[in-house]
């Protein structure tokens, strides 16, 4: 027989798998049952589909191939936290984690091999852009980190976090594609709600998300909330004056009615002045938002250094009095550079774990 070209069975939606089956003399209801196990039960083996007849399954494994993602290496912190070093079809690696707290399980998802931007202070941004993941790579990490969440913690993943590598606005077409899924009753049908977008700030796509009528929550990484500051750390931001950021933002609350978080690193030396806190101060008061200070993880062969406890603790008394709401934690995973901005930490630039 003739070799068949076989296709990544993923990319056909419901329809495209019934007309397949209507189309070989089979019912078409079992392209539903097949679009069950493929993204209700996240399956990636044509035999263990088994309300499907063998003739079926051997009618699939000749035209398909189910191209899935492959968790390479798994890390466990002592505060339970897991990193996942992600291997694609093509052999690049990508991270994702999982953060249990008390009350939830939290998946932190990669959108990027790499990234487009340059934050100074972002292990990823060593790194460089090397390809968009497609939509069902991004979901196949939310679904391997929820039968993490099931196998460790006993509970479904609640919560969802695009905080791993790479900017989910450049890559919006299959950031927005995967979330469909993810919160689609045929998927993993989650809440909206408990899904968060976190952008370094394009303020265009963030206009683009609410004309498009999105649901899930925004959180921006602001580190700054003054122009020539944020362009030191975030070199992109020359680009993206933050004026249009905020009005981009203001746009986004009048759509969503929903508080902005500002993720935010106080650094000794860059944002550590009274016009700092003042400028972050005055954005917070215009635009319905919270703030939560991130603790500066270091990355390998940086100098910056997280401010002094005492700035921090001006920055959080000024925004109480302010009555913006302000939390500040500490990273999760530090002893398996699970934390935020580390994911590329022991990667080298191939991507491949070292
Ligand atoms: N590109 C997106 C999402 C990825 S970064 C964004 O910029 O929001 C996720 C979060 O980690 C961002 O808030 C980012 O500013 C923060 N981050 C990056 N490097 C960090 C570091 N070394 N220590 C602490 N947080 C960091």
């Amino acid at each position: 027989m003739e070799e068949i070209n076989k296709k990544d069975i993923r990319l056909l939606n419901k329809e495209a798998l019934q007309d397949f089956f209507a189309s070989h003399g089979a019912p078409s209801f079992k392209g539903g049952q097949v679009y069950q196990w493929l993204w209700q039960k996240g399956v990636h083996n044509f035999d263990l589909m088994t309300n499907l007849s063998l003739e079926h399954r051997n009618i699939l494994k000749t035209y398909f191939e189910i191209k899935h993602i492959n968790i390479d290496t798994q890390q466990r912190s002592s505060d339970g936290t897991i990193k996942n070093a992600v291997k694609l079809h093509d052999q690049l690696v990508v991270e994702s984690v999982l953060i249990p707290t008390a009350s939830r399980t939290t998946a932190c998802v990669s959108s990027q091999v790499g990234c487009s931007l340059d934050c100074v202070f972002c292990a990823t941004a060593a790194l460089k852009r090397m390809r968009n993941l497609n939509a069902d790579e991004i979901y196949d990490q939310v679904v391997a980190i929820d039968h993490q969440s099931k196998l460790y913690h006993n509970r479904p993943l609640s919560n969802i976090v695009f905080m791993g590598m790479g900017e989910p606005l450049m890559n919006y077409k299959n950031v927005i594609a995967a979330i469909d899924k993810i919160t689609h009753p045929e998927g993993l049908a989650m809440s909206p709600r408990r899904i968060t977008l976190s952008t370094s700030g394009i303020p265009k796509m963030i206009k683009k998300m609410a004309d498009d009528n999105v649901k899930f929550r925004l959180a921006v990484s602001l580190h700054s909330a003054r122009q020539e500051v944020r362009e030191k750390i975030m070199p992109f931001a020359q680009k993206f004056d933050l004026k249009d950021l905020i009005d981009s933002l203001v746009y986004w609350n009048e759509y969503s009615k929903k508080k902005i978080t500002f993720e935010y690193i106080v650094w000794e030396g860059i944002n550590d002045q009274k016009e700092d806190i003042q400028a972050l101060v005055a954005l917070c008061n215009r635009i319905p938002s919270k703030v939560n200070i991130i603790q500066y993880n270091t990355i390998d062969g940086s100098l910056m250094k997280q401010a002094q406890q005492s700035v921090i603790d001006d920055y959080i008394t000024a925004l109480t009095r302010a009555r913006v709401k302000v939390t500040y934690r500490r990273s999760r995973g530090l002893d398996i550079d699970a934390a935020c901005g580390q994911l590329a930490n022991k990667l080298d630039i191939k991507g491949t774990v070292t």
